[in-house]
């Protein structure tokens, strides 16, 4: 199969699809991989590499996508490159069709298979293609929450971990996924106070059993979610339905009720955000503020630590490329239901429920 990677265009992404290391996967399978040139330039992952693995170097997106039977990106497609897409064509991405009506009109009107990253499946239940971005989104919530607790940054000027004699500052974590059970992580090592939302008790459970009382476990009641957040410096919003637009935990109302210099990282913005005052920002211009409250809302959070995350990300996706290389796309979805679950756009038919669901089309 032929194999094209080309350079992410959306604002400040570096991140690419695959590496060196992959790329010499594909070759030694037979496959031919197309790489746009300087698409890993940024990231110290260059040219030469990727020539060196067994890459063919292209000029131009419009080249790759012209040459390819499988596009292999990171980012959703933007408006220029699913115009180029075909109906002959593969592609595997992040698409978070749920809250983009326009992508999802344009990959119906390209014709082609269309597998998002974030709702392949895996036999435990979990996202594994979403896992790893999950857990640097998680891990970097905090470290943006402490830098836009800042006075110059906007924030109500609080040291995350206080010091002694002061308070650290409260995080009240909605969500107790991966974002979420990283974000604790990286919260209780600062020295925060940290308490965490789910409606999973058992997530719940495995945080009790980990961190004792360290940190507080809340049953995502919405009374309680309503006390908690209005008392916090710093609020991370992790909640997911898989495929669907994200529940809206707090409303405006709350926000309007929240401390002065409140810190939100609404990192399932990506979904739709789970604020109600939640609007997607980049890492250009990331924030933005609601009645006095902070808000973060950047929908490509990964991108800022873009080496670390193109290694996260295909440590996880690379096997899932393979098994589409080699086994001719339609073959390996037919074969493997996990990976059958992230199927969303197929010859101009929506095939994810959750997707139809959150726009109100049909199925
Ligand atoms: P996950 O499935 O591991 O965790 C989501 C959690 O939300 C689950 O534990 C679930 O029980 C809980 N939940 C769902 N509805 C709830 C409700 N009403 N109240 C309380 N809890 C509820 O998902 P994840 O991997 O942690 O991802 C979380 C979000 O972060 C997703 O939208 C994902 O796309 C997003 N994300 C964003 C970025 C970014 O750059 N902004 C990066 C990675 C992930």
């Amino acid at each position: 199969m032929i194999i094209g990677v080309p350079q992410e265009v959306k604002n400040n992404e570096f991140r690419v699809g695959l590496t060196p290391g992959n790329v010499r996967g594909l070759c030694k399978h037979g496959h031919s991989v197309l790489i746009q040139r300087g698409a890993g330039e940024q990231i110290g992952l260059t040219d030469e590499s990727y020539r060196l693995a067994g890459a063919t170097l292209i000029n131009s997106a419009a080249e790759v996508f012209a040459k390819a039977e499988m596009i292999v990106k990171v980012k959703e497609p933007q408006a220029q490159e699913c115009a180029m897409l075909r109906e002959d064509q593969m592609l595997f991405t992040y698409l978070h069709l749920a809250p983009d009506p326009l992508q999802t009109k344009a990959l119906l009107a390209s014709g082609a298979t269309c597998i998002a990253y974030e709702t392949v499946t895996s036999g435990s239940g979990g996202l594994p293609l979403l896992a790893p971005m999950s857990e640097v989104a998680g891990r970097m919530s905090i470290q943006a929450a402490a830098i836009h607790l800042e006075k110059t940054h906007g924030g109500s000027g609080i040291l995350m971990a206080g010091v002694p004699g002061v308070m650290p500052a409260k995080v009240v974590i909605l969500g107790a996924g991966v974002v979420g059970r990283n974000a604790l992580q990286m919260a209780v090592g600062m020295g925060a106070e940290v308490c965490i939302f789910d409606r999973d008790i058992d997530r719940l459970r495995q945080i009790d059993m980990l961190y004792g009382n360290r940190v507080r476990t809340f049953y995502a009641d919405p009374l309680l979610v309503e006390l908690e957040v209005c008392e916090a410096d710093v609020v991370i919003g992790a909640v997911l339905l898989p495929g669907a637009a994200a529940p809206k935990l707090v409303s405006r109302e709350m926000v309007r009720k929240m401390k002065a210099g409140a810190v939100v990282v609404d990192v399932a913005i990506d979904q739709g955000g789970c604020f109600e005052t939640s609007m997607p920002t980049t890492h250009t211009d990331p924030t933005f503020i609601v009645d006095g409250v902070l808000h973060y809302c950047v929908a490509n959070m990964p991108g800022a630590v873009a080496r670390t995350s193109t290694f996260a990300l295909t440590n996880a996706t690379y096997p899932y490329v393979e098994a589409l290389a080699n086994r001719g796309g339609m073959m390996a979805l037919t074969q493997d239901r996990h990976l059958r679950n992230g199927l969303s756009v197929h010859k101009g038919v929506l095939t994810s429920e959750p997707v139809a669901k959150a726009q109100k089309q049909a199925y």
